[in-house]
């Protein structure tokens, strides 16, 4: 069964795929993301693997917009796994500069190629590192969805985007939430020539960061080069902070979230999020109920704290 079932309660669309849970045990010691594998090139630096099992797919029934009580549709779209190195126990946080930057305009490049399109509504760049975060495979690598619908979370911030600017000349949210971070200063990580990490007023997990253009910017396809490099920066700069902090590589969700393919009225800005799911050296922050069940997060640290503690943190860099 490989389908989109609506969640009359949530308007929302799951996946429904059962092919994921058949997906064979590997063997321990051999990955197909290594070289020499037969399933990648014997040489690469940075790769786009099709993903094995993919929960979007190009040859499903098209995607059709339908919200009865049980409707379904076709998961029409793309998922690709992105390999970041081919050495297999390189944690991401340890990339090369030069390895982000190739990294970052894959990411542009898959954009562009989805962009194209008509099935694709949104191009969903993100990682999940650690077992924590139930990542079985240790390759360093982030995957790349192609969805034929714009997922809730996105959806409310264009809402959100779309109502601030309503009520405020047209302004962009994020561009008014950035100026005053920048003036407020309590929450900076970090800042380069282009890109402005911090962690939000109300972050949801502990050390949750930003990372946030200093201009406005829709998707990955505005970027030129300089600002990608700048956002490769940006994002080692992030991870090897994050690393520092307890000492060891932290469990997090990368997520890179843009604006839908399709321009609409709300001014999106593109921006980058990192949610950790380590509270403390040796505790881990758990989606229980009020947060899964209800959607409250309870942050058991304060976003200033944490904001000083990362800005510390090496690679320290001058704000
Ligand atoms: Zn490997
Ligand atoms: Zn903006």
């Amino acid at each position: 069964m490989h389908q989109l079932r609506w969640h009359a309660l949530l308007q929302q669309w799951v996946v429904v795929t059962t092919a994921r849970q058949n997906r064979p045990q590997m063997p321990a010691n051999w990955c197909p993301f290594d070289p020499g594998s037969g399933r990648v090139p014997d040489h690469y630096d940075v790769y786009l693997y099709p993903n094995d099992f993919p929960a979007f797919a190009a040859d499903v029934p098209p995607f059709e917009t339908s919200t009865g009580l049980f409707a379904e549709t076709g998961p029409r779209g793309a998922c690709d796994v992105v390999l970041y190195s081919p050495e297999h126990t390189l944690p991401p946080s340890r990339l090369s500069l030069e390895s982000w930057r190739k990294v970052v305009d894959l990411w542009a490049e898959r954009t562009r190629h989805h962009a194209a399109n008509p099935d694709i509504a949104l191009v969903a760049v993100f990682e999940n590192c650690g077992e924590a975060v139930g990542v079985t495979m240790p390759h360093p690598h982030g995957q790349i969805y192609a969805m034929p619908f714009i997922p809730p979370i996105v959806e409310k911030e264009i809402a959100s985007a779309r109502q601030f600017a309503q009520t405020h000349n047209g302004d962009c949210l994020l561009c008014r939430l950035l100026e005053e971070e920048l003036r407020q200063q309590s929450r900076l990580v970090a800042q380069n020539e282009h890109f402005v990490s911090f962690v939000p007023y109300a972050a949801r997990f502990p050390g949750e960061i930003w990372i946030c253009g200093r201009r406005h910017m829709r998707t990955l396809l505005d970027l030129n080069a300089a600002e990608r490099a700048s956002l490769a920066e940006s994002i080692s700069i992030v991870r090897r902070k994050y690393d520092a902090l307890y000492g060891f590589v932290l469990p997090l969700m990368m997520s890179v979230r843009q604006a839908p393919l399709r321009p609409d009225d709300a001014p999106y800005h593109m921006y980058v999020q990192f949610l950790p799911l380590q509270r403390s050296a040796t505790k881990l922050k758990y989606l229980a109920s009020i947060e899964t069940a209800y959607g409250t997060f309870l942050a058991d640290t304060a976003p200033e704290e944490m904001a000083q503690t990362l800005r510390n943190c090496e690679p320290a860099t001058s704000l």
